[in-house]
């Protein structure tokens, strides 16, 4: 990869640069930029974190160019960790000493000593990321390169700069790392780093959950988050991480009857939704989509295999899945478990007569995330038949446009009766229970059934007459 003096001087202009260059030469400190920030320059792509190393103390490094910096700047020091963070403007700049790392088997925390800039580039986990420049004004632009990680970045490789094997033993998130590089870049790992990741896989169980799902989230919003986790799937890390999806893998035949791969055809799904949402729980709900069909799958002579209710089983399973994996267990999980289970409602719409009540019944359950759950349904369409892909779309323009009608007309999206529960109580002096929910949902079905608008006088007059029919009298008007 080219990689000129001139063009890395370009990249390194500007005040944030030369104060930090002005201050390592005031403490005599061999400083360089190192890491992501320099692959990332190559790669032409922008990042706002810059990693600051220098042969020295990076906590004093740093306190010196926030002072210079002034106002502007914020300091945090972790004297614990040896480092230090400025942040200034929207940059933040990561400063620390140039250290050796040495692992114990039973932790990823490693005991840490002053070192070389070779030993500080030799503890990083792969060589694109293991490139460093000068930045002190008489070596200005000077790149530091032992493992070649220019010419891996040329080749699009994930490599480990030292043996693979001690590399994922020492540090078993960096097998996640070397994916979600892979994911987010478009790169290849390295032959033989992938088969020390699926020897090492086992290692993953010292890493805690958070930073796992923090992996997963950078693979889930890639670009193309299918090459991620076939790569999960193929080092054997899948397996360990979220065994539900690997559970979707395969093809079973009966009877001269096969159904598709559920695996390949999630993770087509997932990049069909990548092209168009950036949405990170959306995204989830599509990788989700058809969890509980291994729970459903059936064979029937007559209709060959089927897969009934596998949305009610798949959203049965997500809160077991959030909570092994530290998601949050809030709105975030009842989104989740909204799209799955309502993910084949448009479907089957589009199959049948889209009735107005169909409709109103979707945007009720729905709500506002009527538009994602379209979203993946439209994602959900993976046939090979062009003609089956035509005719779908076409059904679900048309659920689309009857959603947008009667959603104008009738206000259903988080709809509340113009009479409610307690209401209801007063009006007919009745105790909470089952009498008051049966009215209730007599009420919401009517609206939803386009019997009655969804306007208090008609509700009135509909639970009037309901009511009757039940032997209630109204004792008190509201
Ligand atoms: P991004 O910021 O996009 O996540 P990055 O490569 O900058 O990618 P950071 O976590 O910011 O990743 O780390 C900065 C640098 O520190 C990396 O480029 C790498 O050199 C080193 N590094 C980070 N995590 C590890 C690790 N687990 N093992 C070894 N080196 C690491
Ligand atoms: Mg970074």
């Amino acid at each position: 990869m080219e990689l000129n003096f001139n063009e890395i001087q370009k990249k390194l202009q500007g005040k944030i640069f030369e104060v930090i260059a002005e201050e390592a030469d005031q403490l005599q400190a061999e400083t360089y930029i190192i890491g992501g920030y320099v692959r990332d320059m190559v790669l032409r792509r922008t990042s706002k974190d810059i990693d600051v190393v220098c042969v020295g103390s990076g906590i004093r490094l740093a306190q010196a160019v926030a002072g210079n910096l002034g106002k502007k700047a914020n300091l945090s020091v972790f004297k614990n960790f040896g480092t230090a963070q400025v942040k200034y403007k929207d940059t933040e700049i990561e400063f620390v000493g140039a250290r050796k790392e040495s692992y114990d088997r039973n932790s990823r925390k490693p005991i840490v000593e002053d070192g070389t800039l070779e030993d500080d580039l030799k503890r990083r986990d792969f060589t694109i990321n293991a490139l460093a420049i000068r930045i002190n004004k008489e070596h200005f632009g000077e790149l530091i390169d032992p493992f070649n990680g220019l010419q891996d970045l040329e080749d699009l490789l994930i490599r480990t700069p030292l043996d693979p094997d001690i590399t994922f033993s020492d540090d078993p998130l960096r097998m996640l790392r070397a994916v979600r590089f892979a994911s987010q870049l478009g790169f290849f790992i390295y032959p033989e780093t992938f088969e020390a990741i699926e020897r090492n896989k086992n290692r993953i169980e010292i890493i805690s959950k958070e930073r796992i799902t923090d992996e997963l989230n950078k693979i889930i919003l890639s670009p193309c988050p299918s090459v991620g986790f076939d790569l999960l799937d193929k080092t054997g890390l899948l397996e360990m991480i979220l065994p539900e999806l690997t559970a979707l893998k395969g093809v079973e035949t009966k009877e001269s009857v096969g159904h598709k791969d559920n695996f390949s055809h999630t993770l087509k799904v997932l990049d069909n939704l990548a092209r168009t949402s950036d949405n990170l729980w959306l995204r989830w709900a599509a990788l989700f989509h058809d969890i509980g069909k291994p729970r459903s799958k059936r064979f029937d002579p007559h209709t060959g295999w089927t897969f009934h209710a596998h949305e009610f089983f798949g959203m049965k399973m997500l809160k077991g899945i959030f909570q092994r994996m530290k998601f949050p267990l809030n709105e975030k999980l009842r989104y989740n478990e909204k799209l799955v289970a309502l993910h084949m409602r448009p479907i089957v719409l589009s199959d049948e007569e889209v009735t107005d009540s169909a409709i109103r019944r979707l945007l009720f359950e729905a709500g506002d995330d009527i538009d994602d759950l379209m979203l993946l349904c439209e994602a959900d369409i993976t046939s090979k038949n062009p003609e089956k892909v035509r005719r779908f779309l076409a059904n679900f323009k048309l659920v689309r446009s009857k959603l947008k009608e009667i959603e104008e007309k009738d206000k259903i999206r988080n709809f509340q009766p113009p009479i409610d529960g307690l209401q209801i109580m007063e009006m007919f002096d009745l105790p909470p229970g089952r009498m008051v929910g049966e009215l209730k949902s007599a009420v919401k079905d009517a609206i939803l059934d386009g019997l009655i608008p969804n306007e208090y006088d008609a509700v009135y007059d509909f639970l009037l007459k309901t009511a009757g029919e039940k032997g209630l009298v109204v004792v008190k008007r509201i």
